[in-house]
């Protein structure tokens, strides 16, 4: 139960799903934790649950000057920070003809350049050793309908994980990646699906995973629990993809 102990940690888009999982277990191995979310009830209901053990932040991702706000109050509470999990992340499904600007900025915003620039923000704040964990999705690697943008901005993140461990070694900041396949989350409310609608669709995603099931937020924040702790100190660059088989068999 103390895998990471003495760590500090911030986990953003951290009050629902995998975020908040990855809390709990975060905090169950002895870390100090910090998440961020935008929800105002959520936001509520987290710091209800974790109370004065977590550090609840309210910090938009997709906004840049937001993210230097953020790792100065990260500096203030924690002094220095030895595991970031970029988590927060929206899925808008769309087929191409009904993409415009405005959403596919929203997309790559929230997923992939506000990470790059909360990176970027914390690098004076990274202990040594540290370790970043980014959350992609196997959405980056199948060609699922609807999800251009969505895996393009997952597949972003991959890609920095290997560039961006090439440029950090040095200073024993590993960066590596979960690809995790569909996981029972609020997500999938947050579709904009009617609720008939949004069974079928969950009912065809089930019957493509061989492992016959929905994965579960503890499946993917066990993972996350490996790659923050010094047990995969020689894991760097690399990715984990948890998908009950759906990408590969
Ligand atoms: P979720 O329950 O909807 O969690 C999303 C989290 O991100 C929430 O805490 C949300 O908080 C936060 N968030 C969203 N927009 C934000 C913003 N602009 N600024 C800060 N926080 C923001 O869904 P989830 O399934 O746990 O998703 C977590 C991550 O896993 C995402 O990156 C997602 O792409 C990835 N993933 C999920 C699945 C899946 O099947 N569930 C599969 C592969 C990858 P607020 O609402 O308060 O902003």
């Amino acid at each position: 139960m103390d895998r990471l102990k003495n760590k500090r940690a911030l986990i953003t888009g951290g009050t629902t799903g995998i975020g908040l999982e990855t809390a709990r277990q975060f905090l169950n191995e002895g870390a100090r934790v910090a998440i961020t979310g935008t929800n105002h009830a959520t936001l509520h209901a987290v710091r209800h649950e974790l109370g004065n053990d977590a550090l609840i932040i309210a910090s938009d991702a997709a906004d840049i000057a937001a993210q230097k706000s953020l790792a100065n109050a990260i500096e203030e509470a924690f002094g220095q920070l030895d595991i970031l999990f970029v988590n927060a992340g929206i899925t808008d499904m769309r087929p191409i003809e009904k993409w415009d600007e405005a959403a596919f900025d929203r997309s790559m915003g929230i997923n992939f350049k506000g990470p790059f620039f909360l990176i970027q923000a914390l690098l004076p704040v990274f202990a040594s050793p540290a370790s970043i964990v980014l959350n992609a999705s196997i959405n980056a690697h199948i060609g699922m309908a609807n999800t251009s943008i969505y895996g393009a901005s997952k597949a972003a993140l991959l890609s920095l994980a290997r560039t961006v461990s090439g440029e950090l070694a040095g200073r024993r900041i590993r960066v590596n990646a979960i690809s995790p396949g569909p996981i029972d989350t609020p997500l999938y409310g947050k579709l904009g699906l009617p609720e008939t609608e949004l069974k079928t669709v969950a009912a065809s995603i089930q019957g493509q995973i061989p492992a016959g099931r929905f994965g579960r937020p503890v499946e993917i924040a066990k993972a996350v629990v490996f790659f923050a702790s010094d047990e995969s100190a020689f894991t760097i660059g690399s990715e984990l993809v948890i998908d009950g088989g759906m990408s590969t068999l």
